[in-house]
């Protein structure tokens, strides 16, 4: 049997938990088989057939017979049933057929869509599975944290999720939040020894367990146990992360349709003694009552309104924006300040050293992306062997304190790790140093991991002759505070501090990215000890290029016009970011808030700066959160970007929080409401359009719905309270409404962006899907349909036509106005009269088709004059149904021009004004 068989709890579960933390590190390497460079993939396909992949059960979800049980929960499938009843008791047979035929016709397209929508959401959250860097044949590889095996090395930092069981073999500063499994809400400093065999959880320092979170430092693990065979495996096997679809405003509407119904209802009861007041037989006054609470309730929409949340979640995530909270879907299109990131969001994240600075002078070095090949240039010559032997001592130390590696594919580069010291180690090729033999001759005994606070990163190296050294590179301000001499670690000279810091600013404004190296020869092989970042010797700086996005130059400007402002809130030095901002078309003065400042301002100071500032420079993550919380207490709606875990706090504070999800952290993807796949700037914007898109599509769909269930209820209540003859049978409502709300409510879900959507500023928050317009076109649109039937059925009469051919141009009339009046909801406040505006979209044009032959064959077909007792209509009646919805169209069309331009349909944002 193969040795990794020792899973902490194994699959026949006879043998004993194997006490993983009470080994020694050698043990365990041989007992789970496991070579220092990690598992081959054949050795991983076997393990992974063997033990499964790494993953806990997911709840099960509702079964489909319960799904589609639910969808006769609602009070007008009661409403019907109760009606099919009943005229099944007065044997009324046609009726009870057709209305039976239109519940379960209800309920098949409610189970398919809420399917749908949900199976949209399913793909979504597989996007953001979990991901985790392993250590195989010893490359490090990122890969699903679904794929691991036991025995696979796992390389963990700040902000990753601990993906199984781990034996830690290496922790550098390590601690591990453990209270998901322990309750213990303080982290757990880490540590690599051998604890004692009876040891609990929470003493079992050398572990490093599924599902918790790493707070600080980093370390290697060893996976002892996969899926349900971990501790949080054992503790609930289930996963329950279930997302409805549900929003605020959603829910609202939800709430806002029952009380509605409850409305219906009493004017329905008030309808029916009215009706038998009016001595109407009461199977006939209830067979009207049952016609008018169908044609008000507006049964389709919640449905139509998830689908249009569901869809434009889709759109985002084809475009690279996962939404993790549906909420944010509605929050997006109301965001006024984005706060972005620079490195990698706003600028490409692509680094190359273009320059270098040391004791002798500036140097140019030349090259191609993370390609090995280039020159070092003093004015354009190459520089002398001295100058060489200089370059090479910065790109060893700069080597090794690094974790990144660079890696060919088919003739293509690419850096594993952080791209800055990928970068690095491009360098030390152009010196023509082997960073493989640089690393293997100088081992590293002990180390400082980067983190975003202390802003820079140490280690210390074994030399070959036994002496140690330790090595230094962070942001030039840190290092040079560390230093007291300069140009090499063997042969230093008094540090000129302010030629160093001329040189910094010169590269910074320049929009270069600088780091400084620093190295000192130890008598400890400690890095925590005081003497290892102290009385350094300054090496260099390397100014590092990392050029903007054309893509977000683009998207910078369509802010400015749809009045978001963008602020770049950057770890970086000011030089840089302003030179980066000014390159984006952020340009604002010379205004910019350092870190250092930002801290001593008390909280009206900072609401004060923030309205003026665009650039943030030398920030920490803490100070994210106090400018999100600054900006909200100005009113503005923010989305925040972030990628450590210490950025955290700011994105669960931001309205929107957008985690990265390629350099981000799984701690911050946790906390955030969107991830960016592609770590793109432009996509945060494009995710606002679409979050605009979304808004405005739902309140198509109301403003389409409510008038046309409107006008029909209004057609039954004026005809019994005048003593009218109805001009519609309740039979006839049920077919209009089943295939209108189908036909031509859903395609509004479908609808595009409006070309303004981006050129308007943000809508209110607080602006509910009613705005005053919405209710004001809602009544008369009402008022509209209902006259329009009236007068197509009234002339009809009175030229002599029967009952029947009355009915049925009436109901022909009505569904050319609704189809009509879908044309004028697809733009709510400009022209529909336009090119765009007729031409429609695939869903509107197959929708009308749909609905045109459904017509056709309600009005000619023998089986329709069975169950609707529909008549045949003349050519000319055919031309006085299209006028009727053509008039309507017209009169909207001139009511948007009139009323429609004193009100805004979106709601403006009481402090932004579009800017210029
Ligand atoms: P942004 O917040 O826009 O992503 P940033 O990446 O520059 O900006 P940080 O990652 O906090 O912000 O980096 C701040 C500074 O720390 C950098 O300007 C650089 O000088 C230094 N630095 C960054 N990464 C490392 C690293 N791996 N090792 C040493 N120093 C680093």
């Amino acid at each position: 049997m193969p040795k990794h068989r020792d899973q902490a709890t194994p699959v026949d579960g006879d043998a004993p938990p194997v006490p993983w933390h009470a080994l020694d590190a050698r043990t365990l390497s041989t007992r789970l088989d496991t070579p220092v460079d990690g598992l081959n993939e054949a050795e991983v396909r076997k393990r992974l057939e063997q033990w499964g992949p790494n993953q806990l059960p997911h709840a099960r979800s509702t079964p489909a017979w319960r799904r589609f049980a639910r969808q006769f929960n609602n009070l007008l499938i009661y409403v019907l049933l109760i009606s099919a009843a009943t005229t099944l008791a007065l044997q009324h047979f046609i009726d009870t057929s057709v209305i039976l035929a239109v519940v379960l016709a209800n309920a098949l397209i409610g189970f398919i869509q809420e399917g749908r929508a949900e199976q949209a959401i399913e793909a979504i959250r597989s996007l953001i599975a979990p991901r985790t860097t392993v250590l195989r044949e010893g490359t490090r590889r990122s890969i699903d944290a679904t794929a691991i095996v036991p025995g696979d090395l796992v390389l963990l930092e700040a902000g990753d999720r601990v993906p199984a069981d781990l034996r830690l073999l290496h922790a550098s500063r390590m601690r591990i939040d453990e209270s998901l499994l322990t309750g213990e809400s303080v982290a757990i400093d880490k540590q690599v020894d051998a604890v004692p065999q009876g040891a609990g959880l929470g003493d079992r320092l050398n572990m490093a367990f599924s599902g918790t979170l790493v707070v600080a430092g980093q370390g290697l693990g060893i996976v002892v146990a996969t899926g349900i065979r971990t501790e949080i495996g054992r503790i609930s096997t289930l996963l329950r992360n279930v997302q409805t679809l549900k929003t605020p405003l959603l829910k609202k509407m939800d709430r806002f349709g029952r009380q509605l119904a409850a409305v219906i209802l009493g004017v329905s009861m008030a309808v029916f003694i009215g009706a038998l007041a009016r001595g109407i037989p009461w199977d006939d006054a209830f067979l009207v009552v049952v016609g008018l609470a169908v044609s008000a309730i507006p049964e389709g929409l919640p449905a139509v309104l998830s689908i249009t949340l569901a869809l434009g979640v889709r759109r985002m995530a084809a475009r690279q924006a996962i939404v993790r909270l549906m909420p944010a879907v509605e929050t997006l299109g109301a965001v006024t300040v984005i706060c972005s990131d620079k490195t990698g969001t706003l600028t490409r994240n692509e680094m190359m050293v273009a320059q270098i600075v040391t004791a002798g002078g500036d140097i140019e070095v030349t090259g191609d992306g993370y390609q090995p090949h280039g020159e070092f240039l003093r004015d354009g010559q190459p520089v002398a062997q001295t100058e060489a032997q200089a370059i090479r001592e910065l790109a060893e130390m700069a080597v090794l304190c690094n974790d990144a590696e660079l890696q060919a594919h088919d003739g293509l580069w690419s850096v594993s790790g952080d791209p800055m010291e990928g970068a690095l180690v491009v360098l030390a090729h152009k010196a023509g140093l082997d960073p493989h033999t640089v690393r293997a001759n100088n081992p590293r005994v002990s180390e400082i991991p980067f983190d975003s606070v202390q802003k820079f990163m140490a280690t210390v190296h074994r030399l070959p002759d036994g002496r140690h050294l330790g090595c230094v590179k962070g942001a030039p301000e840190q290092v040079l505070d560390m230093c007291a001499a300069q140009g090499s670690a063997a042969d230093a000279a008094p540090l000129s501090r302010a030629e160093w810091e001329t040189a910094i600013d010169r590269l910074a404004h320049a929009g270069y990215r600088v780091m400084a190296v620093a190295a000192r020869p130890l008598t400890k092989a400690d890095c925590a000890a005081d003497e290892a970042i102290q009385n350094l010797t300054l090496i260099g700086l390397v100014g590092l290029q990392d050029p903007p996005r054309q893509e977000a130059l683009a998207a910078v400007a369509e802010c400015q016009h749809a009045g978001i402002r963008v602020k770049m809130i950057t770890g970086d030095h000011v030089g840089t970011a302003m030179a980066i901002a000014r390159q984006l078309g952020l340009h604002d003065g010379d205004k910019a808030l350092l870190g250092t400042r930002l801290e001593k301002m008390d909280d009206e100071a900072l609401r004060e700066a923030v309205r003026h500032t665009t650039v943030f420079a030398r920030t920490t993550p803490e100070h994210k959160l106090r400018l999100v919380q600054a900006l909200q207490a100005n009113g503005e709606v923010v989305a925040m970007t972030g990628d450590g875990i210490n950025d955290a706090p700011a994105l669960k504070q931001a309205d929107v929080g957008v985690a990265m999800g390629k350099k981000g952290t799984e701690a911050a993807k946790e906390a955030a409401e969107m991830v960016l796949a592609d770590d793109n700037f432009a996509t945060i914007v494009t995710a606002i359009r679409e979050g605009r898109t979304v808004y405005d599509n739902l309140r198509k769909v109301i403003a389409w719905t409510l008038p046309t269930n409107g006008g029909e209820s209004l057609i039954f209540i004026v005809a019994i309270a005048l003593g009218l003859t109805l001009p519609l049978s309740p039979l006839q409502v049920l077919w209009i409404n089943t295939i209108t709300a189908i036909g031509l409510g859903l395609v509004l879900a479908f609808e595009p962006a409006e070309p303004a959507v981006m050129n308007r500023p943000p809508r209110r928050p607080d602006s509910g899907l009613l705005s005053n317009y919405l209710i004001w076109r809602v009544i008369l649109v009402s008022v509209l349909m209902a006259g329009g039937t009236f007068l197509a059925f009234e002339t009809a009469l009175a030229l002599g036509r029967d009952l029947e051919t009355a009915r049925t141009l009436a109901v022909n009339a009505i569904v050319a106005m609704e189809a009509f009046y879908l044309f004028n909801v697809r733009f709510l406040d400009t022209r529909s009269l336009s090119l765009q505006g007729l031409k429609g979209t695939p869903a509107v044009l197959a929708g009308l088709s749909a609905i045109i032959l459904l017509q056709l064959a309600f009005t000619y077909t023998p089986q329709a004059r069975m169950l609707f007792d529909s008549r045949p209509l003349a050519w000319l009646d055919g031309a006085a149904v299209i006028g009727t919805g053509l008039a309507l169209f017209t009169l909207m069309e001139l009511e948007k021009l009139i009323i429609g331009r004193r009100f805004s349909v979106h709601g403006q944002s009481p402090h932004e004004k579009p800017h210029a």
